[in-house]
């Protein structure tokens, strides 16, 4: 059930004037409290330790979104079954994670990272979901953090998308406030649907001893949003979106400029198109391919300027089911063996931070 977001200030601001009483305090005292305020002015200890939770990892990708064709992700290239460029939720995740991490440590909070690569909590191999998850709250209760956020995105079959902030059940009213600042930027810094704050006693806010909540920053199987959070610049923002609450419910104040997203870089040459052809034996031979057992096909990497792409890798299913992978020589060419059978060959082709869905389909001839 969805709850609206809370709209009620959760930074503190009704500050009554009770110590403005002019015959009480002298220009010396004030002066003298001047500057014991900033003396302490966000003072390195009282900063409260960020736990920071990228959700999922290793073999376990949680969501994944079809990504829009041509899309410049920034991300390890992901592809489906079909050889559909995709987007893995926890690659998101991830992303999303060390940038806010890197806000976070740039204003000298003290942060936790429950991981901080391609595998589940603390770093280890993923084995089972339950060992996962009490990786992830036994390093932010074992600290302990004093603020626990954790970065999801979501997925559903109804077509929705937006954004939404969870807490557990019946949780006390710091996490509400944390909750509810994160999910009012959020909003105001994504501009998706806001589907408010919520209640649900996900594992990680459940088994957490501070205040805890989960971001599920958009739908990767919507296509509008599966396209927003392909772009780096959008997880910019939802990070700045996520350290800018964090920052205000610390009691820091204005954030300053937030959202803003990283500046647009200049993208690389993307692959936009293959040609499949079938060799002849000379180039069979040379590949040291046995041409009785299959033939040789040769897939050509292009631009959109038709330039052939070298060091562009490159993946094929065979007719026979089977994957193989490869990389454009100097001339863009990539050599693949198919074996002999009726049926189609599909490539697709990857480079880092790119997945594109530049791909032919061709019948495997019988001789
Ligand atoms: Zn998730």
């Amino acid at each position: 059930m969805p709850v609206p977001t809370c709209r009620r200030n959760t930074g503190g601001s009704s500050h009554r004037a009770t110590g403005l009483d002019a015959h009480v305090r002298t220009g010396r005292t004030l002066l003298a409290l001047l500057a014991v305020a900033l003396a302490g002015a966000a003072p390195l200890s009282a900063l409260p330790l960020v736990a920071i939770d990228p959700g999922h990892g290793g073999t376990d990708s949680g969501a994944v979104g079809v990504l829009p064709p041509g899309a410049v992700t920034g991300l390890e290239p992901r592809f489906n079954a079909q050889l559909q460029p995709v987007l893995f939720e926890k690659d998101v995740n991830l992303d999303v994670a060390n940038r806010l991490n890197a806000w976070l440590m740039a204003r000298q909070f003290p942060t936790l990272m429950t991981r901080t690569t391609d595998n589940a909590g603390g770093d280890m191999p993923y084995t089972t979901e339950g060992a996962d998850l009490k990786a992830r709250t036994d390093l932010a209760n074992g600290r302990p953090a004093e603020i626990f956020v954790s970065i999801h995105q979501n997925s559903s079959s109804s077509g929705a998308g937006g954004t939404e902030t969870y807490v557990k059940v019946a949780a006390p009213e710091p996490a509400q406030v944390l909750a509810a600042g994160i999910q009012r930027m959020l909003v105001a810094c994504l501009a998706l649907p806001d589907r408010g704050v919520r209640e649900r006693s996900f594992y990680v806010v459940r088994n957490t001893t501070m205040p805890a909540v989960l971001v599920e920053g958009g739908f990767v199987s919507s296509p509008v949003d599966v396209a927003l959070l392909a772009q780096p610049d959008f997880r910019q923002k939802m990070a700045e979106a996520i350290g800018g609450a964090v920052y205000q419910y610390a009691g820091l104040g204005d954030p300053g400029p937030i959202c803003a997203g990283a500046v647009q870089a200049v993208p690389p040459p993307v692959p936009t198109a293959i040609r499949l052809a079938r060799a002849g034996s000379a180039l069979t031979k040379r590949a040291g391919i046995n041409p009785q057992r299959g033939d040789l096909w040769i897939a050509t990497v292009r631009d959109a300027a038709g330039t052939p792409m070298p060091s562009i890798p490159v993946r094929a299913r065979l007719p026979n089911g089977k994957g193989v992978a490869a990389t454009s020589r100097p001339d863009g060419k990539v050599l693949l063996a198919v074996p002999r059978r009726k049926g189609r060959l599909v490539v697709a082709v990857a480079m880092p931070g790119i997945a594109v869905s530049a791909r032919a389909e061709v019948s495997a001839r019988r001789r």
